[in-house]
């Protein structure tokens, strides 16, 4: 078996396609080289020895050493220096490298081959003691970190002392013999944490490094993130070892990561940042703030330190035409890390880069209509769970605002909340319901739970690509990094700012499009749908089958899901209508008459106000299908609880207070979602569905004669599991529109079909077509009683099962399309055996989960429907579905 894969020179053992094998770093570095870009020369051990050294008890096969001596030659070979040589030293790097990108999840050894006769073969061949010494310096303190797992702080702490002992403020301050000595330093809290000397053997660091990348991919921080982005744990990550190349070589030197276009707004301008006289880490780990790429870019943020392009414009102009050959070879925007070493660029990574829904969808239109991709592939290009990020309120340019600080505009969007100085406590916070905005003074991978729990981000230090605001961009999460004038004391748990203080639980508000934060809340105003999202929804709507509509029984909720592109709506609950003020006192009357004549008075009073409810959303949904359920759930849901309630009720039908206390015990249930609700409610109290149908068709005729356009209603019966059921509760509705028709002189077209909610009407669907004009699939209920999982109480066992992988998401979140999906299958191909055509639909939560809309689309379904903001949603996975 063979475990590594060569890069460099002229040799590629590999290539972008082989992304599962090498990871992604490892497969571009072999792509970049293959296609002839400076990428320093070096070695992938593939991700299959990562799932073997687990399996194997975190050891490594005999094999693998000589593989891993031949990777080192075929370096050694290339650039002329020799692993572990005192005279002549070859340094490495050790790199993790997943399959799915996770930035700054895993670990990283640099400058990994020094050790005290190196160092100086590396001060004399390169002329420059203080580079070697910064080297080893970095190199003792990153192995301790990420390899010996040694304390941190105290190697940090000595760093400081070090330049406040010589009055310094900036690193690059320190002196070759003032690094000899920090190393020395370092070496003694080395021994002194660890009982041992720092390991001089240069292959003993090697396999450390890679031991300790191996490792990482366990790490709680990388289980975090990939339950976060749904990254299978058996995926493993790759090590890339790879010849240093320094930017720490003086003031020729650099480093930088850059973004092919603006990976917040989508821009097509080259965006980055880079530090001169650095080393990688020092860039994305947000700990010196960056300089900019472009001038442009530096001009708009009014910083005075020179971009790349003023201060090396060679470098800068050769960089800028490997960005472009990267697009047109990668067909997307990229993100790059690279080093200047004396003047010569180097690449080190290329990845597609991370970007916000925002510029996902811009980069996806401006590609297509570039021709560097087409529609199709357009469509595919953009999550569409990210849309969400895109339908929410920003900030209302009109509003006040009490602007206390500027960052960087890190990841777009508007939040507001109280401040929280800690991940520990944005969890905490945000279990509790409040909305949060976590602050740090910069952001550690450590962060990332308080990052996903808080509703926004912001930070005192580190640029637009440091590791808080790629995270911050992946979630969605408006991010403000950088604000350099905020003194934040994590430790007291508050900040000072513009002479003013916030403590923990104040209230402020980031806007991460324009890097403001402002004291308090501000108003927000919902989004602009035009533009690129207008086009790329167009091309969505072009490529898709399924047809989307809405659940939605408010007249707003109606407009949204209209103005978000819904066809209909697929799921107007009508019991929610029930609950709005006013409404409430009639319907306990209603559940709490004892005879029928009680429950005629009280939905007397109930039809009109039905009836206007109905008009609304029909005159909204013109020439629109609209699916009405009638009455669904537990009637004790609307049972009275207080005593000024029992007695409003009591008034309102007449009997005493007792009466109906003693009438509300007797309705009480065990097991309510099992119990008498659904059309046992219809089947029971008949005259309560014949309100509803006639509200619904006077509405219908009334709105049909006040518009001219006749809605097309849908009568849609909850819970069924006979035919017979569905044929009685067919026959109450009928009745009601005969009558109606009769009474306006007026007929309508209608349907009256059945919710698919329980296996037994899956089964029997063929009997039920007999009666049912469509089919709506109400998959929350029809999973609760597939799995026997009650919907109300799984949460606190299902996250469980999920960890344990006996259902791969939470089955109401994401259909189990392996048992649900099955007794859809069978629903659909009996129901449409007996009625050829019968019209199918999805109303559940799934209906606006892109992974079900697949299942939809590949069951032929007709349509999905989904919450209002999920619409656009839809209308995308729908078009991913069917390309
Ligand atoms: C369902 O069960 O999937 C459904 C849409 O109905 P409800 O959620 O109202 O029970
Ligand atoms: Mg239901």
């Amino acid at each position: 078996m063979q475990y590594v894969y060569r890069f460099g020179g002229g040799v590629s053992d590999g290539g972008a396609g082989d992304r599962n094998l090498l990871g992604g770093k490892g497969a571009n570095l072999a792509e970049m080289a293959s296609i002839g870009l400076p990428v320093p020369p070096g070695f992938t051990i593939s991700t299959e020895m990562c799932t073997r050294y687990y399996e194997d008890g975190s050891a490594f096969p005999e094999s693998l050493k000589a593989e891993v001596a031949a990777g080192i030659a075929h370096i050694e070979g290339i650039t002329d220096k020799v692993f572990g040589d005192a005279a002549n030293p070859l340094l490495v790097s050790v790199r993790s490298g997943a399959r799915a990108s996770m930035p700054g999840m895993m670990d990283t050894v640099l400058n990994l081959g020094l050790n005290d006769q190196t160092v100086e073969g590396l001060a004399e061949g390169s002329g420059d003691a203080r580079f070697a010494w910064d080297s080893y310096r970095r190199f003792i303190q990153m192995y301790s970190d990420v390899v010996l797992e040694l304390d941190h702080g105290a190697f940090e702490e000595a760093l400081e002392i070090a330049k406040e002992d010589h009055g310094y403020s900036l690193d690059t301050e320190l002196s070759a013999d003032d690094l000899k000595a920090l190393v020395t330093t370092y070496k003694g809290l080395v021994e002194q944490q660890w009982g041992k000397p720092f390991p001089q053997d240069v292959h003993e660091q090697l396999w450390g490094a890679v031991g300790a990348v191996f490792g990482s991919w366990q790490s709680e921080r990388a289980k975090v993130y990939r339950r976060l982005n749904d990254i299978p744990a058996d995926w493993g990550t790759a090590v890339n070892v790879q010849a240093m190349v320094f930017g720490n070589m003086g003031d020729t030197s650099a480093t930088g990561v850059a973004f092919t276009r603006d990976p917040s707004k989508g821009d097509r301008a080259y965006y980055g940042e880079f530090l001169i006289n650095a080393q990688g880490e020092d860039v994305v780990a947000g700990i010196r703030t960056p300089q900019y790429l472009t001038k442009a870019a530096r001009e708009e943020a009014g910083a005075k330190a020179a971009s790349m392009e003023e201060a090396m414009p060679d470098v800068y102009g050769q960089l800028a035409k490997v960005f472009d050959l990267l697009e047109t070879h990668y067909r997307d925007m990229q993100d790059i890390e690279f080093t200047v070493q004396e003047g010569k660029l180097w690449m080190l990574q290329t990845r597609s880069g991370k970007r916000t829904a925002k510029a996902a969808l811009k980069i996806a239109v401006d590609m297509a209509n570039e021709g560097l991709i087409d529609q199709k592939e357009a469509i595919l290009r953009v999550d569409p769970l990210a849309l969400d990020q895109l339908l929410h309120p920003t900030l209302d340019p009109d509003a006040p605002r009490d602007v206390i600080a500027k960052g960087l505009p890190a990841s777009p969007g508007a939040a507001s909340g109280i401040v929280v100085f800690d991940a520990e406590t944005a969890e905490q916070r945000a279990e509790r319901g409040d909305s949060v905005i976590l602050v740090r003074v910069e952001t550690s991978p450590e962060d990332i739970h308080g990052m996903h729990a808080a509703r926004g981000i912001l930070t005192a230090r580190g640029g637009m690509t440091s590791h808080a605001a790629v995270v911050a961009r992946g979630m969605g999460r408006p991010c403000v990094s950088g604000a350099g004038t905020l003194a934040i004391e994590g430790k007291a748990k508050r900040m000072r700012v513009a002479g003013r203080e916030f403590k923990e639980g104040d209230v402020i508000t980031i806007d991460g499009s324009t890097g403001e934060v402002m004291a308090g809340e501000v108003a927000t105003v919902q989004p602009e749908l035009a533009g690129d999202f207008g086009t790329l929804m167009e091309w969505a709507d072009a490529g898709r089958r399924l047809k989307v509509r809405a659940n939605a029984e408010t007249p707003l909720d109606c407009k949204t899901a209209r103005d978000f592109g819904a066809e209909g709506v697929g799921l107007c609950r009508t019991e929610h209508m029930f609950f709005e003020a006013g409404r409430i006192t009639a319907v306990r009357q209603m559940i709490l008459a004892e005879k029928e004549a009680g429950r005629r008075a009280a939905l007397d009073k109930l039809l009109p106000e039905q009836r206007a409810d109905f008009a609304a959303i029909f005159e909204i949904m013109a020439g629109l299908p609209v699916t009405i359920r009638l009455l669904d759930p537990p009637l004790h849901e609307f049972l009275p609880h207080e005593e000024t309630e029992f007695a409003e009720v009591a008034q309102a039908s007449g009997i005493s207070v007792e009466a109906l206390k003693q009438r509300a015990s007797e309705l009480h249930e065990f097991n309510p979602m099992l119990g008498h609700r659904g059309c046992r409610l219809g089947v029971t109290y008949p005259e309560i569905y014949e309100m509803q149908a006639r509200a619904i068709f006077e509405a219908a005729v009334e709105v049909a004669e006040k518009t001219g356009e006749a809605p097309i209603p849908e009568v849609m019966i909850p819970l069924v599991a006979t035919a017979r059921e569905l044929e009685l509760m067919k026959a109450v509705v009928d009745a009601a529109a005969n009558a109606v028709f009769e009474e306006k002189g007026r007929a309508l077209d209608y349907l009256v079909g059945t919710m698919i909610e329980l296996p037994r009407a899956a089964l029997k669907a063929g009997d039920i077509a007999e009666v049912g004009e469509f089919f709506s699939f109400g998959t929350n209920d029809l999973t609760q009683t597939t799995l026997g999982v009650s919907r109300d109480d799984a949460a606190r066992f299902l996250g469980v099962y999920v960890e344990k992988g006996i259902y791969a998401k939470d089955p109401f979140v994401s259909l189990d399309t392996d048992g649900v999906g099955e007794l859809i299958e069978i629903a659909a191909e009996r129901g449409r055996k007996t009625r050829p055509g019968i019209k199918l639909g999805i109303c559940g939560e799934h209906g606006g989960d892109p992974a079900s809309i697949a299942f939809c689309e590949q069951t032929g379904l007709d349509y999905v429907s989904a919450s209002p903001y999920r619409v656009p949603i839809a209308r995308l996975a729908a078009a991913q579905a069917a390309l």
